[in-house]
């Protein structure tokens, strides 16, 4: 089982519950060494009490989260990050709050303020969100890519279009010498039927078997928005499962 956990979210995105310390504590409990906290991060014009952390206490955040990192540093090793969305009209405020925490993940879910991926996405939507995420890694924003494939959920198939994409993104991982996460909370969604079969929308099998090809680096992430998720171990075994005959890289350790 993975000793880290890098994605992992709080109360204050509107949409995960439970208090702080229980998360911390559920990740003691459950074995992990390192525990990093990656909420949704906040924007300047793009408050959503839903969808991810006031802007303006993007800073409470991270004060609140390095008080937790002192108090627990005997028993477990945390690290302070936010999952963002990169949009070029933002780089300047995305570099500087990589300067006010410790990683930060790259989590695509829109185009834009008013366009997500799940609630519809097209052919060309796939190649933006992908060009989204090759320059937060061109731009060293991040190492740590998280569901790839999560514009799945706003879609009915998976085209060698996509392929192509999925392909420039897997380049940009290796260029960067960064790592793809293999998301544990998709699998929630259940599965979909299509032309290859019965397969869940994201961990998405033909996405990863591009990953295994591109002989990209692969880790888990829990993605909780409960602290149970946590002690959810069961799910690692359960997702390779689903990933039968691709070789995955998975690497046993990670700093970011
Ligand atoms: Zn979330
Ligand atoms: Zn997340």
């Amino acid at each position: 089982m993975q000793t880290f956990n890098y994605h992992t979210h709080t109360v204050r995105c509107g949409h995960a519950v439970g208090d702080d310390e229980e998360y911390i504590k559920h990740a003691i409990q459950a074995g992990f060494k390192t525990l990093g906290f990656s909420e949704h991060l906040g924007y300047d014009g793009w408050d959503d009490p839903q969808e991810r952390i006031p802007f303006l206490e993007v800073d409470a955040y991270f004060q609140r989260m390095y008080e937790l990192k002192e108090k627990y540093k005997d028993q477990i090793d945390l690290r302070v990050g936010v999952e963002f969305e990169f949009f070029e009209d933002q780089l300047a405020y995305l570099k500087d709050v990589k300067q006010r925490c410790d990683y930060m993940i790259v989590g695509q879910h829109a185009r834009n303020f008013d366009h997500y991926y799940d609630h519809g996405c097209n052919d060309e939507d796939v190649d933006f969100m992908a060009e989204q995420v090759i320059r937060a890694l061109d731009e060293k924003l991040t190492k740590y890519v998280a569901h790839v494939d999560y514009f799945m959920l706003g879609k009915d198939d998976f085209n060698s279009r996509n392929a192509q994409a999925i392909a420039r993104i897997c380049d940009a991982v290796n260029r960067n010498d960064a790592i793809l996460e293999l998301n544990l909370k998709g699998m929630k969604y259940g599965k979909k039927i299509y032309p290859t079969g019965m397969q869940y929308m994201y961990p998405h099998y033909d996405v990863f078997k591009i990953i295994a090809d591109k002989g990209c680096k692969v880790v888990f992430g829990y993605d909780a928005h409960h602290p149970k998720v946590l002690l959810e171990r069961n799910l690692e075994e359960k997702a390779l499962e689903e990933m039968q005959g691709l070789q995955l890289h998975f690497v046993d350790s990670l700093e970011l």
